[in-house]
């Protein structure tokens, strides 16, 4: 799969997608992102476009942010959407990530259902080509917020789960645990085959679905946005939507008569939270703590 070309300023990207002489003619602030800066453009030929900034030396995180995007917005369907990426633009300073724009509107019961069964059906679709060559991981690696995500291909999902994901965050957060905990938590990860099922099929996943990484617009439609995307258990995506909240009876409704939820899955949920407030710990330090010990003291013997 090609990589999206990098334009070297904001001026050439506007004139490859809209035409020559294309220029900002307005350009507003969003918030509500971790990580970047954020802004709606609107140009002279009356488009407007969604721009994300970093720093030059970030723009790694774009790259793979567009190569998640392209992949979730060739298996979403029509009812839940994925904002096309427009360019990448490295201009020396920043970087930027420009992307079609999603006029917010407000959630309704249709959108909450939209979401659910559009995300059922993007989990239920062929996902073979973005496993890189194995049945579970990605094209490359990617990132989940700030911290790197390895997805090194692998035949197993259980495998890939404890290599590829629960290793490297507790590698990471090592300095948190005694040497004891670090032996139970190894000896763990090789009999985790006790606590985890290989799906029914691959599934492509969004990877970083809390309440934050989905909009409804004025249309009632759903989108995704700001994925760490990778092939591997939908319940994992599920999960995360349970962690923080913001994700109504509606939307698990509609996801269950689309693609149903295995009678286990509430045993394995904790175990896909513990990726991310591992991911929490080494981002953002003690205060996820707590959850991650109360996990792990009903797995660590
Ligand atoms: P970050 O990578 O910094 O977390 P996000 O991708 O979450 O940034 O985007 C920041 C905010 O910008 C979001 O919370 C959302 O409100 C808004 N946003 C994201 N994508 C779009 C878009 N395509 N169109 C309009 N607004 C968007």
């Amino acid at each position: 799969m090609m990589s999206a070309e990098i334009f070297s300023s904001l001026n050439e990207a506007l004139a490859e997608r809209f035409g020559a002489g294309t220029e900002v003619t307005r350009r507003t602030g969003v918030s509500g992102g971790d990580i970047n800066r954020a802004w709606m453009l609107e140009l002279s030929n009356g488009s407007k476009v969604f721009m994300k900034e970093n720093s030059s030396r970030n723009i790694g995180f774009f790259i793979a942010e567009e190569e998640g995007l392209r992949a979730l917005k060739e298996l979403c369907g029509d009812e839940l959407r994925v904002p096309e990426v427009y360019a990448l633009v490295g201009d020396g300073r920043s970087s930027f990530l420009l992307m079609e724009p999603i006029e917010e509107g407000c959630r309704t019961a249709a959108s909450s259902e939209a979401l659910g069964r559009g995300l059922a059906r993007m989990h239920l679709a062929d996902a073979h080509r973005f496993a890189g060559g194995g049945q579970f991981g990605f094209l490359h690696d990617n990132y989940i917020g700030a911290g790197i995500q390895i997805n090194t291909p692998k035949a197993s999902w259980i495998e890939f789960y404890a290599e590829c994901r629960l290793r490297p965050q507790f590698e990471r957060a090592a300095s948190w645990f005694e040497r004891e905990e670090r032996m139970a938590f190894d000896a763990f990860l090789g009999r985790l085959d006790r606590y985890l099922e290989e799906p029914g099929k691959p599934s492509l996943l969004h990877g970083d679905l809390w309440a934050g990484n989905y909009m409804i617009d004025r249309s009632g439609t759903p989108w995704l946005i700001d994925p760490a995307a990778y092939v591997g258990h939908a319940e994992a995506d599920l999960a995360m939507t349970e962690l923080f909240g913001g994700f109504d009876g509606r939307f698990y409704d509609a996801y269950r008569e689309t693609a149903g939820i295995d009678a286990g899955y509430p045993a394995r949920r904790e175990l896909y939270h513990l990726y991310h407030l591992l991911n929490h710990l080494n981002l953002f330090g003690g205060t996820y703590l707590r959850s991650v010990k109360a996990i792990l003291e009903k797995y660590l013997q």
